[in-house]
């Protein structure tokens, strides 16, 4: 026989890394963790606006009122009433636990912001208010470390094997070769399918042509092996685009650099949208404008606020000028426009007056001097459809049965989030059905 495990997870993104070391904590010490490229993370690295989490102990410490009930209202309302309202429940009573447990890992969240399509301070970031990805993933590897729980990395798994109805392996390429890993259970942790334009397009073919956020190794490889032991995917063409993708370099302009002041202008120079609703509508928005794109624009004090603007502007993203006249010559807009349309801002910001466009939440009035601009526009995201999944991550075929052996947790679950998951949700999902997946087996294998 070949090398068997309990548990194979698959993915060594925040959901994989958060299954492994939870289930090896709970007592599953025969665990290993396969990746099929050369670095670990997925798409978790590149996540940069933060977790969402209500009534955790570090907004209860900075005078944040939260509860988890406004929490998944707010969730519910932002994918428009399509989520599953009890894995949202589920996901948001869970939330401040899994702050705590990262806490207690070393990975502590304690810079608190908004994101779009929040009411209350929620989105949790690293002390130092950098993205979020760099420091959980790091994180999570050294606690994997830590229990010396095996990574088999460039290990690409390419079927589930079954026994009757049951998955019991999983088959690899691994060093050139094809072998069978033996499991009492497989977590599938695999991301979404951003990467992979062919089955992009065949769940949304007006998706043709779009940029993507995603890393290489997000190619819907879950997708495929669940559907073929018969798991149930869902919502499917529910693939969200994020409204601030630099072209270029698909390099996705953080949320918090609008939460944190920047406004979207047109190519005329003219605000059109409330910057903080949300992805759906900001994405769909900018597409009418002339051009189909946008300039994320703001000041220096943003510009100081936000640790990767700085790594944006490194890379040759950000245009500027010393005043708004320079930067309006430095993206080809008309300056009197432009500076028309900060005044008008900065005009809601101080007077208390209302936003034509709605907007309520990260008004902070431009001051004069340093000017920045990033061109913008939408790019593919997320996969917000996927496996169906019940409270203890196991996968379910299109009659609600689990399928045994299959678990699944991550960005690669689907109907969670419905039509629009609000940003700084995934990492929250990932963290409370990553730890959960790993209790969940633990629990059944017992
Ligand atoms: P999540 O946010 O749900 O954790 P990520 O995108 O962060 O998802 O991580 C998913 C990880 O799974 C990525 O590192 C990706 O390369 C890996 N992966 C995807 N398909 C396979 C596969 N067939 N075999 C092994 N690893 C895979």
């Amino acid at each position: 026989a070949g090398e068997s495990y309990d548990v194979v997870v698959i993915g060594t993104g925040g959901a994989g890394l958060s299954a492994a070391i939870a289930a090896y904590d709970k007592g599953l010490t025969n665990v290993v963790l396969l990746e099929k490229m050369g670095v670990n993370g997925g798409n978790t690295n590149y996540s940069s606006s933060g977790m969402n989490a209500s009534e955790t102990k570090f907004q209860k410490e900075q005078g944040i009122e939260d509860s988890n009930d406004l929490f998944a209202q707010e969730t519910l309302d932002g994918g428009h009433n399509t989520g599953d309202p009890e894995l949202v429940k589920f996901m948001c009573d869970n939330s401040a636990g899994a702050i705590d447990w990262l806490d207690g890992l070393g990975v502590t969240l304690d810079n608190i912001t908004l994101t779009g399509g929040m009411s209350v301070k929620r989105c949790h970031r690293p002390t130092d208010g950098s993205a979020v990805g760099l420091t959980l993933v790091p994180g999570l590897v050294a606690a994997v470390e830590e229990r010396n729980i095996p990574i088999k990395m460039n290990c690409e798994a390419k079927e589930l094997v079954k026994d009757g109805d049951a998955v019991t392996g999983v088959k690899v390429k691994f060093e050139g070769k094809e072998t069978v890993l033996g499991a009492k259970a497989v977590i599938l942790a695999t991301g979404g399918l951003g990467s992979n334009p062919d089955m992009v397009v065949q769940y949304r073919p007006d998706l043709k042509g779009y940029v993507t956020t995603n890393q290489p190794g997000a190619t819907g490889d879950g997708y495929t092996m669940a559907e073929s032991v018969g798991a149930e995917l869902v919502q499917m063409d529910q693939i969200q685009i994020h409204p601030t993708v630099e072209q270029e370099s698909s390099t996705l302009i953080a949320e918090g650099v609008r939460g944190g002041g920047a406004i979207l202008v047109n190519s005329e120079g003219k605000r059109f949208f409330d910057e903080m609703s949300t992805r759906d509508k900001v994405s769909a928005a900018e597409l009418e404008q002339p051009g189909g794109f946008a300039w994320c624009t703001f000041d220096q004090q943003v510009y100081d606020a936000n640790k990767a603007i700085a790594k944006y502007d490194k890379s040759g993203l950000v245009q500027k000028g010393a005043s708004v006249a320079e930067l309006a010559a430095a993206i080809d807009v008309d300056p009197a426009t432009l500076q028309a349309t900060i005044d008008a801002y900065n005009a809601i910001t101080t007077s208390g007056a209302t936003d034509e466009f709605g907007r309520t939440e990260g008004c902070i009035a431009f001051a004069d001097g340093n000017m920045y601009a990033i061109k913008v526009a939408p790019g593919i995201h997320h996969e917000m459809g996927g496996v169906k999944i019940n409270e203890k991550n196991e996968a379910l075929d299109a009659s609600g049965n689990s399928i045994p052996g299959l678990y699944a947790a991550g960005e690669v679950t689907g109907g969670i989030h419905g039509n629009n998951r609000i940003g700084g949700n995934a990492v929250c999902d990932i963290t409370v059905f990553g730890k959960n997946v790993g209790e969940a087996v633990a629990e059944a294998l017992a």
